[in-house]
């Protein structure tokens, strides 16, 4: 591969330590890693002869977006339960009724492996399109162990083929219907049977902690294993009641809390000692038409927030990661900093990923630009697609036709 050289950049957001922007850059680019990065007239006496010349003319570059919380791999869609919702029904009370999670899991169990490949791959194409780089996938539509473990396998051939896609085992997403009248043995089976199967083809272990879905207790239970298993965990934590997810985040040291509409104080001092990320979900607030994640409790316990579209067929169906930050801006009120931190450097964090997320040498090749001199402009023009070219591993992988 051919040294890259993009030159003429107004800025390029490195988010090194907040934003921290570099005016009139340059980026090099030597196979999958970023070489050097600074003012274009610094940058270019150290361009080889050989390299490919981009010019950005004034194009703002960014880390390659991170989303780091998507239930990617499922079939169907929920568009007529989008319709009950909105005549008043409630997302538990769908949920009781045989709807929500359990509809796809059925549509999902009904999908060939090939299907779900491609349904996928092309969520992925439009995430792409974006100028998203990174995306966690969450199983948890399957609920059978050979259901999990095929929905894993899907994203871990993505994964395979160079999409940067971050698997995660999620089996207590919902018990399933025929363990309705008998949780305790469906429990039994994701903690002997699913976790030790779903390890080698997942990083993360998550659990929808809630009123509804996993108790405390349960919770407690998988966690317990899936340490001695060497995952990592991820929690759903206080999206729909508050239940002491945060707690439970911080007291197992979970990497991030997702959702947290309603954090106790206690669970947030925790996540903070812990160095819990917050991971919030302004979409399916705004498709739920909930309350917003309580960003000035987080900012006052000093968290790192992440931000992330939650995509999933049900409460969160848009697969762009900036109209999520969008609505996290206008809606849930962070700050276009924030905003930006969270779907770059803390999303990575979240993912304990410690080499994307910045612009600086060393880090992967992983570059969104923007066709704007600005980055506060993907909020500002609200739903627009501003990207302009984006580097994967060093590849262009997708341009603006
Ligand atoms: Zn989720």
């Amino acid at each position: 591969m051919k040294p890259l050289f993009i030159r003429n950049l107004s800025q390029a957001i490195t988010m090194a330590d907040g934003l921290s922007p570099i005016k009139d850059a340059a980026i090099l680019i030597e196979g999958e890693l970023i070489k050097a990065i600074g003012p274009t007239d610094e940058i270019t006496p150290l361009v080889p002869s050989s390299a490919q010349v981009i010019e950005a003319g004034g194009r703002c570059a960014l880390p390659g977006l991170i989303d780091p919380h998507t239930h990617l791999v499922y079939a169907g869609n929920r568009a007529r339960e989008f319709v009950q919702r909105l005549a008043g029904a409630d997302y538990l009370e769908i949920l009781k009724a045989g709807g929500g999670i359990l509809s796809t899991v059925r549509a999902t169990r009904a999908a060939s492996d090939e299907e779900l490949y491609l349904l996928a791959r092309g969520r992925l194409l439009e995430i792409l399109s974006w100028g998203v780089t990174t995306v966690e996938a969450k199983s948890g539509y399957g609920l059978a162990p050979d259901h999990e473990i095929r929905i894993l396998r899907v994203a871990k051939r993505l994964s395979d083929e160079g999409w940067q896609v971050i698997p995660t085992f999620m089996g207590a997403h919902a018990v399933p219907p025929e363990f309705k009248e008998n949780r305790k043995a469906y429990l039994d089976l994701v903690v002997e049977e699913m976790l030790p199967a779903a390890r080698e083809v997942s990083v993360f272990c998550d659990v929808f902690m809630d009123e509804g879905a996993f108790t405390r207790e349960e919770t407690e239970c998988i966690f317990g294993r899936a340490l001695e298993l060497g995952y990592k965990l991820k929690i759903h934590a206080d999206e729909l009641a508050p239940t002491g997810g945060a707690e439970v985040a911080g007291a197992w040291k979970a990497i991030s809390a997702d959702h947290l509409l309603h954090p106790s104080e206690e669970g947030l001092e925790a996540m903070a000692k812990s160095g819990t990320i917050a991971v919030i979900l302004p979409a399916t607030s705004f498709t739920l038409r909930k309350p917003y994640a309580p960003v000035q409790r987080f900012r006052t316990h000093g968290l790192k927030i992440a931000l992330a579209t939650d995509h999933n067929p049900g409460t969160s169906p848009t697969l762009s990661l900036p109209l999520a930050a969008t609505i996290g801006v206008l809606a849930a009120g962070l700050t276009v900093e924030e905003a930006l931190l969270g779907i770059t450097a803390n999303a990575a964090r979240a993912l304990g990923l410690e080499d994307r997320g910045v612009l600086a040498p060393g880090k992967r090749a992983d570059v969104l630009i923007l066709d704007a001199d600005d980055p506060a402009q993907i909020f500002y023009q609200i739903g627009r697609k501003l990207t302009w070219k984006v580097f994967r591993g060093g590849r262009e992988v997708y341009s603006a036709a």
